[in-house]
């Protein structure tokens, strides 16, 4: 039997670390926030949060590490992700400063506008602590999410964590989600460049493979990332499906399912929490691109990041009944 692509579920949880957020979403289509409007939220959020709510809600183990403020938009995190099957022991309270936000409106050409408070809310203030260090010498897998690198703390604690992690026969899963509203400085470039050189898994979506790559050509691309290491790509191509390349050659490309699309937001992070999940507990690739597409398309048809993450049983019953593009 080939070597597993990523450590077993027994070995530990799978931890995500960065921000945690509240989103806020306009509900009507237009551009930006320069008028009054109606708004809806608070929803919990934060793309590392979304991921590891969607892998705990599939029955994955999950940690999360971060921070959220001594609020109830706090408590909207920590209640959800806990319900969820989410181990927060990592999370830190801060009893300072707020729990950080984003407000989001989609435009008419589905583009979106943010207005972000993250580096100067609770989401960037947490570090390495007695906790954390307890979680991460018991976790199995690490997520990065490419945001959460623009935050000191998390690159701080996602660089102590990763040998900790790797040394025990853990892995390593990156997803590079480039917002243009994060600038990356050369710190951040630098890490993410060592993280793709670890990495196991790789969950690039559209142009991200290029970037990650810096080459253009979606063949050669693959070829540049799989020389540093990685074993396994899955692009993302949104209502396109997705497709799984493993550095042996082997390509499988999954179907979207059929859905009417309400709120894009998490559908990248949800598939990532749901592949992630189902490849640890086991499943062959084929099964677990079923779900992760399965997680992302559910996600889609809820408002709110994630507010459609889907346990088992329910992804299972929205495979059976929702048809494939
Ligand atoms: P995010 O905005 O969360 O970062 P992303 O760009 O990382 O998203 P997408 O490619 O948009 O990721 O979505 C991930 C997966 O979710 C897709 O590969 C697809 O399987 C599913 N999905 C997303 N949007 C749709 C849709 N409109 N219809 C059906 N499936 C979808
Ligand atoms: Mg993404």
């Amino acid at each position: 039997m080939p070597q597993a692509l990523l450590s077993p579920d027994a070995l530990g949880p799978t931890i995500s670390v960065g921000e945690i957020l509240v989103e806020i979403v306009a509900t009507s289509i237009g551009e930006g926030f320069r008028t009054a409007q109606p708004l809806i939220g608070p929803y919990p959020s934060g793309a590392p949060a979304i991921f590891i709510d969607q892998c705990g809600r599939l029955g994955g183990r999950a940690a999360m590490i971060g921070a959220v403020g001594d609020d109830d938009f706090g408590r909207v995190n920590l209640d959800r992700l806990s319900a969820d099957g989410v181990d927060v022991s990592g999370v830190a309270v801060d009893g300072a400063f707020p729990t950080g936000s984003a407000f989001v409106r989609y435009r008419a050409d589905r583009t979106r506008d943010f207005v972000y408070n993250i580096a100067t809310s609770a989401a960037a203030r947490f570090g390495w602590s007695e906790a954390v260090d307890a979680l991460v010498r018991q976790a199995g897998h690490l997520h990065v999410m490419g945001t959460a690198l623009t935050l000191s703390s998390a690159r701080e604690v996602i660089a102590r964590a990763l040998p900790i992690i790797k040394a025990r026969g853990g892995t390593l899963s990156v997803d590079p989600n480039l917002r243009k509203e994060l600038r990356r400085d050369a710190a951040v470039e630098d890490q993410f460049a060592e993280l793709l050189r670890q990495a196991d898994l790789l969950l690039p979506s559209g142009d991200e493979l290029a970037r990650a790559a810096g080459v253009e050509d979606e063949a050669a691309a693959l070829a540049r990332l799989f020389e540093l290491g990685i074993k396994e790509i899955v692009l993302k191509r949104g209502a396109d499906g997705a497709s799984c390349f493993g550095c042996d050659g082997s390509r499988i490309d999954t179907a979207a399912f059929l859905v009417e699309e309400i709120d894009p937001t998490g559908a990248g992070d949800c598939f990532g929490g749901a592949y992630v999940a189902c490849r640890r507990l086991g499943m062959a690739r084929e099964t677990a691109l079923t779900y992760a597409a399965a997680a992302g398309a559910r996600n889609v048809t809820i408002r709110g990041p994630m507010e459609g993450a889907g346990t088992r049983a329910e992804l299972d019953a929205f495979i059976a009944a929702t048809p494939r593009r």
